[in-house]
């Protein structure tokens, strides 16, 4: 039999992508304490939004829970994600002595604080730009008492919104928001309410931002995308749209290579590929796999940003450390 030949595939690999540094802490956040303090710990909301990571990281025996009621009596760690949560979570858990390592992303808890201050130094009514119901937006919004906050969503939320005074305001966001989507929100707040304040720094974080600058690259030149991420991982959703907006025909969000409906990838020369960052690069490494099964490919990095960004792990973890 003569062998088959594949046809060639060009794959355009995103640099940088996938795990960012607060998803990087989280991670060892969980694996640190199931070392020190041994199993279970419990894990508040998925740590990171990954399907994969949960799993291992359960098989550790990490104990996944929505809520804290659902925890028993404990002297165990209990985790809080990268996310971040309301105010009222520590609280609830401190009430219950729960032993608390909070793995929210440092960036993350810069909103928090800015809210904070904005609101109750500066006595402005917050905007916050971001998506109901995600984790990180209840966790920004439950810093403050309930009303000091409204949420934005999209350009018609910011032309409809009524603020209770116009000379009071100042807006923040969450921080794995689309880059473009944000700037046209802020514009129409900016026209509307000349002296609404802005963060000090970004509140896009710069994982979430190099991350879309690369796929403008990459997604600008290949004729299919392909993200590696989980449908609730905010910033993996952004990049699938990232790719769509600047004229990648297919653009498609996986969370595994079992995922791909190959139907779609037919014919295609030249692929681009990257990650949320919340997904580790053994998955990204299963999907070049998968491609290398059908395709003769041939793999390009592309990089648009070098990344060199760590955070100190949570001082209980420090001290047990030493
Ligand atoms: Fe932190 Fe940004 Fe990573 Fe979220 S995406 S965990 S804010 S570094």
């Amino acid at each position: 039999l003569a062998a088959t030949t594949k046809p060639p595939l060009e794959i355009r690999l995103c640099a940088p992508r996938g795990f960012c540094a607060g998803v990087d802490r989280a991670i060892q956040i969980v694996e640190l304490a199931l070392e020190r303090f041994g199993a279970p710990v419990y894990v508040r909301h998925e740590i990171v939004h990954n399907r994969y990571v949960v799993d291992s990281l359960r098989a550790k025996g990490a104990i996944f829970v929505e809520e804290l009621d659902e925890i028993p009596e404990t002297d165990q760690p209990v985790i809080f994600s990268a996310h971040g949560v309301a105010r009222v979570v520590p609280e609830a858990a401190a009430a219950r002595n729960f032993f608390q390592l909070d793995a929210t992303c440092p960036l993350v808890t810069k909103v928090h604080r800015e809210a904070e201050i904005l609101h109750r130094k500066r006595d402005r009514e917050i905007v916050l730009i971001g998506h109901a119901g995600h984790p990180e937006v209840i966790g920004t919004m439950g810093q403050l008492p309930p009303g000091a906050v409204t949420l934005i969503e999209t350009e018609a939320d910011a032309r409809a919104f009524t603020p209770r005074d116009p000379d009071r305001l100042a807006w923040i966001t969450q921080t794995t928001l689309s880059v473009d989507d944000t700037a046209a929100i802020v514009r129409i707040l900016t026209e509307r309410f000349p002296t609404i304040m802005a963060p000090h720094k970004d509140d896009i974080c710069y994982a979430t931002t190099n991350r879309q600058e690369a796929v403008k690259r990459v997604g600008a030149e290949v004729d299919a995308m392909i993200v590696v991420g989980a449908p609730n991982s905010s910033n993996s959703q952004r990049l699938r749209e990232v790719a769509e907006r600047v004229g990648c025909p297919v653009s498609v969000l996986v969370q595994r290579a079992a995922d791909i409906d190959w139907a779609r990838f037919e014919g295609i020369a030249r692929l681009g590929i990257t990650a949320g960052a919340s997904a580790p690069e053994v998955l990204v490494e299963e999907v070049i796999d998968s491609f290398a099964e059908r395709f003769d490919v041939r793999v390009e990095v592309v990089t648009t940003a070098a990344e060199d960004i760590t955070f100190a792990l949570p001082r209980q973890l420090r001290e047990a450390a030493e």
